[in-house]
Formats: C-alpha cells, structure tokens, sequence
C-alpha cells in the first residue's frame, strides 16, 4: 500500500495499572502480588495507534483527564505521529483507568473507570466536522457513551463516508445505529450477544452475519481468534483463515485487526483483501506480549 488514508478514531483512552499474581484476593484480602506495570489501553486509543503504525494519518478523538495519566497518553500518542488536535484534557475528571490482575494461568480480571471517556458527548462529534470531512474513514468502538457512537456514525453517513463499528465491549445497539453503518467487526462472543446465534461454525456465522445486513449494514466481517475471520461480504462469502503461530499473549489482537483494516479499506482496498492485510498485522501482535506494546509496524508485516 502507497497511499496514507485519513482514518478518524473516536473512542476510548485509559491508562491499564496491571498486577500479576499467583491467585486473585477474594473479598476483603490482601495479597501481596507480582510484578506492576502502567500501560496505556483502551480500545480507541489501541486501533488509532494500531492504524498508524499500520501506515494510516490518524486523527483521534477522545478526552483525558487533566491528570498525569491523560498527559503521558497524550505525549503517547503525538510521538505515535497522531493527529491530537481535537483530544481535550478535561479538568476535575479522572483519565479512564483499568485495574487488571493477570494470575499466573494467564487469567485476568479487570476492572474499568470510564473517567473522562463519559464525558465525549454528541456536541465534541459535531463540533469535529472538519475532520470528518476530511477523512476517508472513521473508526468506532463501544467504550464511550453510545449516543456519541450513534452521532458520529449519523454525522458520517450525512457526509457519505465509510463507518466501520467494531462492537466491542458487547452492549445491546438501537436499530438505528446499523443503518449508519458501512461494516461491522464483532468477535464471536459480540455476534452472539448481539444476534442472539451462537457462532460456532460457518453456517451460524452466516446466519449471525444476515440478521446485521437485515438490519441494515452493507459489510459484515466476524472474526473468529486463531481460525481467522468470517466474511459475509459484497466480494466474498466464506472464512479466511489465518495462519498458525507460536501465541505469546492476544491481547489487542481485535485492535490490531481493526486499525489495519481501517487502513487497508481507507486505501480502497477490496474486502477480502483487507482482512489479509488486517489478519498479517493481528498474526504478528498475538506473537508479543502486552497491549500497545505488540501492535506491528508496518514495515514489519511480511511482504506476501
Ligand atoms: P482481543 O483478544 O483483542 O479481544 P478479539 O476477541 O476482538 O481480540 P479475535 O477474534 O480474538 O478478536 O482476533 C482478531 C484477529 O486476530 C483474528 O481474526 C485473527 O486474525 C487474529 N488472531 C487472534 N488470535 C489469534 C491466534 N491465536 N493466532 C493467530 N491469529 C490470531
């Protein structure tokens, strides 16, 4: 790919405070655990460092606490090479945090506060729409209020421009938001929430994909972990597998797949394609540990 696609992100920031530990407390214990790491998370700021890194002109939109957190990510971001320019640092509220434990199975618990991602509201969409008119794709998630969500996807539908909703973390959708919509990415798990069908193999696949083109997405693509992904797409129907690697952690893997897709597809990319591309990126992030921290360059990703 050649071409430096604008993609808008609008989505969540939090700063992950991980603990490993031998076991979890149970309700009033203290334990003494492990080893302590402060990283930055959140699914928003993952897929617009994940679509940079993947040869994207990233524009992020979300909002910080005025705190230490919410400067570090910012600094974060910019040496990222992202477009900061509409991220406000809100004062008196906390940056989103997530308090994960990691026990030595590799089990996590996590627990988040929202912080400053409640406080992106319709108006900050609105206000935006310079960028959105200069974008050749925006980029949605679910961590931050969905009525944010569904006015950034009406702001772009109304400005004919390409939406992809990765419906991540599982929430119930008002019908009026997937017909905004250019293409949805759920995991397996999200399709079953969200569809009612169990996806276990290609025929629920399928099924779990008509009930969103029913409602009105034109483009579905449900990723299924080391199988790969399924695609019920204008160009292909069927799933793409992905190849077979040594996994270190698959953590951020969906926010790799994301943000590669979302440059691959700004690039005009067919379809089918663009899950190859986004599946190259995921395989190399599942083979690293952590978060931000395994998302691929694109230099890295192998030729064919
Ligand atoms: P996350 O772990 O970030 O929450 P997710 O549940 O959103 O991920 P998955 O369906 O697990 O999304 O993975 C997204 C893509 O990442 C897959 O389509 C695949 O290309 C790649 N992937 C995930 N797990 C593996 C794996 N174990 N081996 C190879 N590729 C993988």
């Amino acid at each position: 790919m050649q071409a430096k696609p604008k993609i808008l992100v609008i989505g969540s920031a939090n700063m992950d405070m991980v603990i490993q530990s031998d076991h979890f407390p149970v309700p009033g214990e203290t334990i003494i655990g492990g080893e302590f790491s402060l990283v930055p998370g959140g699914k928003g700021a993952n897929q617009a460092v994940a679509a940079a890194r993947l040869g994207g002109d990233v524009c992020f939109i979300t909002r910080l606490g005025n705190d230490i957190f919410g400067s570090q990510n910012l600094l974060n971001y910019q040496k990222e090479g992202i477009d900061t320019s509409h991220i406000q640092q809100i004062p008196n509220v906390p940056s989103g945090v997530a308090l994960i434990t990691v026990d030595k199975s590799g089990e996590n618990t996590i627990i988040l506060a929202p912080g400053a991602n409640s406080q992106l509201s319709p108006y900050d969409i609105i206000a935006s729409q310079q960028k959105f008119e200069e974008a050749d794709l925006i980029l949605l998630q679910l961590e931050v209020p969905i009525e944010t969500v569904c006015a950034a996807a009406e702001l772009a539908k109304k400005l004919d421009k390409k939406v992809v909703l990765n419906p991540a973390p599982a929430l119930g959708l008002p019908d009026s938001l997937y017909e905004n919509l250019f293409l949805v990415t759920p995991n397996e798990t999200e399709a079953e929430y969200l569809t009612g069908i169990a996806v276990k193999d290609e025929k629920s696949a399928k099924k779990a994909a008509r009930y969103f083109l029913e409602k009105g997405v034109k483009e579905i693509i449900i990723t299924l972990g080391a199988k790969g992904a399924y695609l019920y797409t204008s160009d292909f129907k069927g799933i793409l597998p992905t190849v077979k690697v040594q996994t270190k952690d698959t953590t951020a893997a969906g926010d790799t797949f994301n943000g590669g897709l979302a440059v691959a597809l700004g690039n005009s990319l067919p379809l089918k394609d663009a899950v190859k591309f986004a599946m190259k990126a995921a395989t190399l992030s599942v083979q690293r540990m952590g978060a931000q921290t395994s998302i691929p360059f694109l230099h890295e990703l192998p030729m064919t």
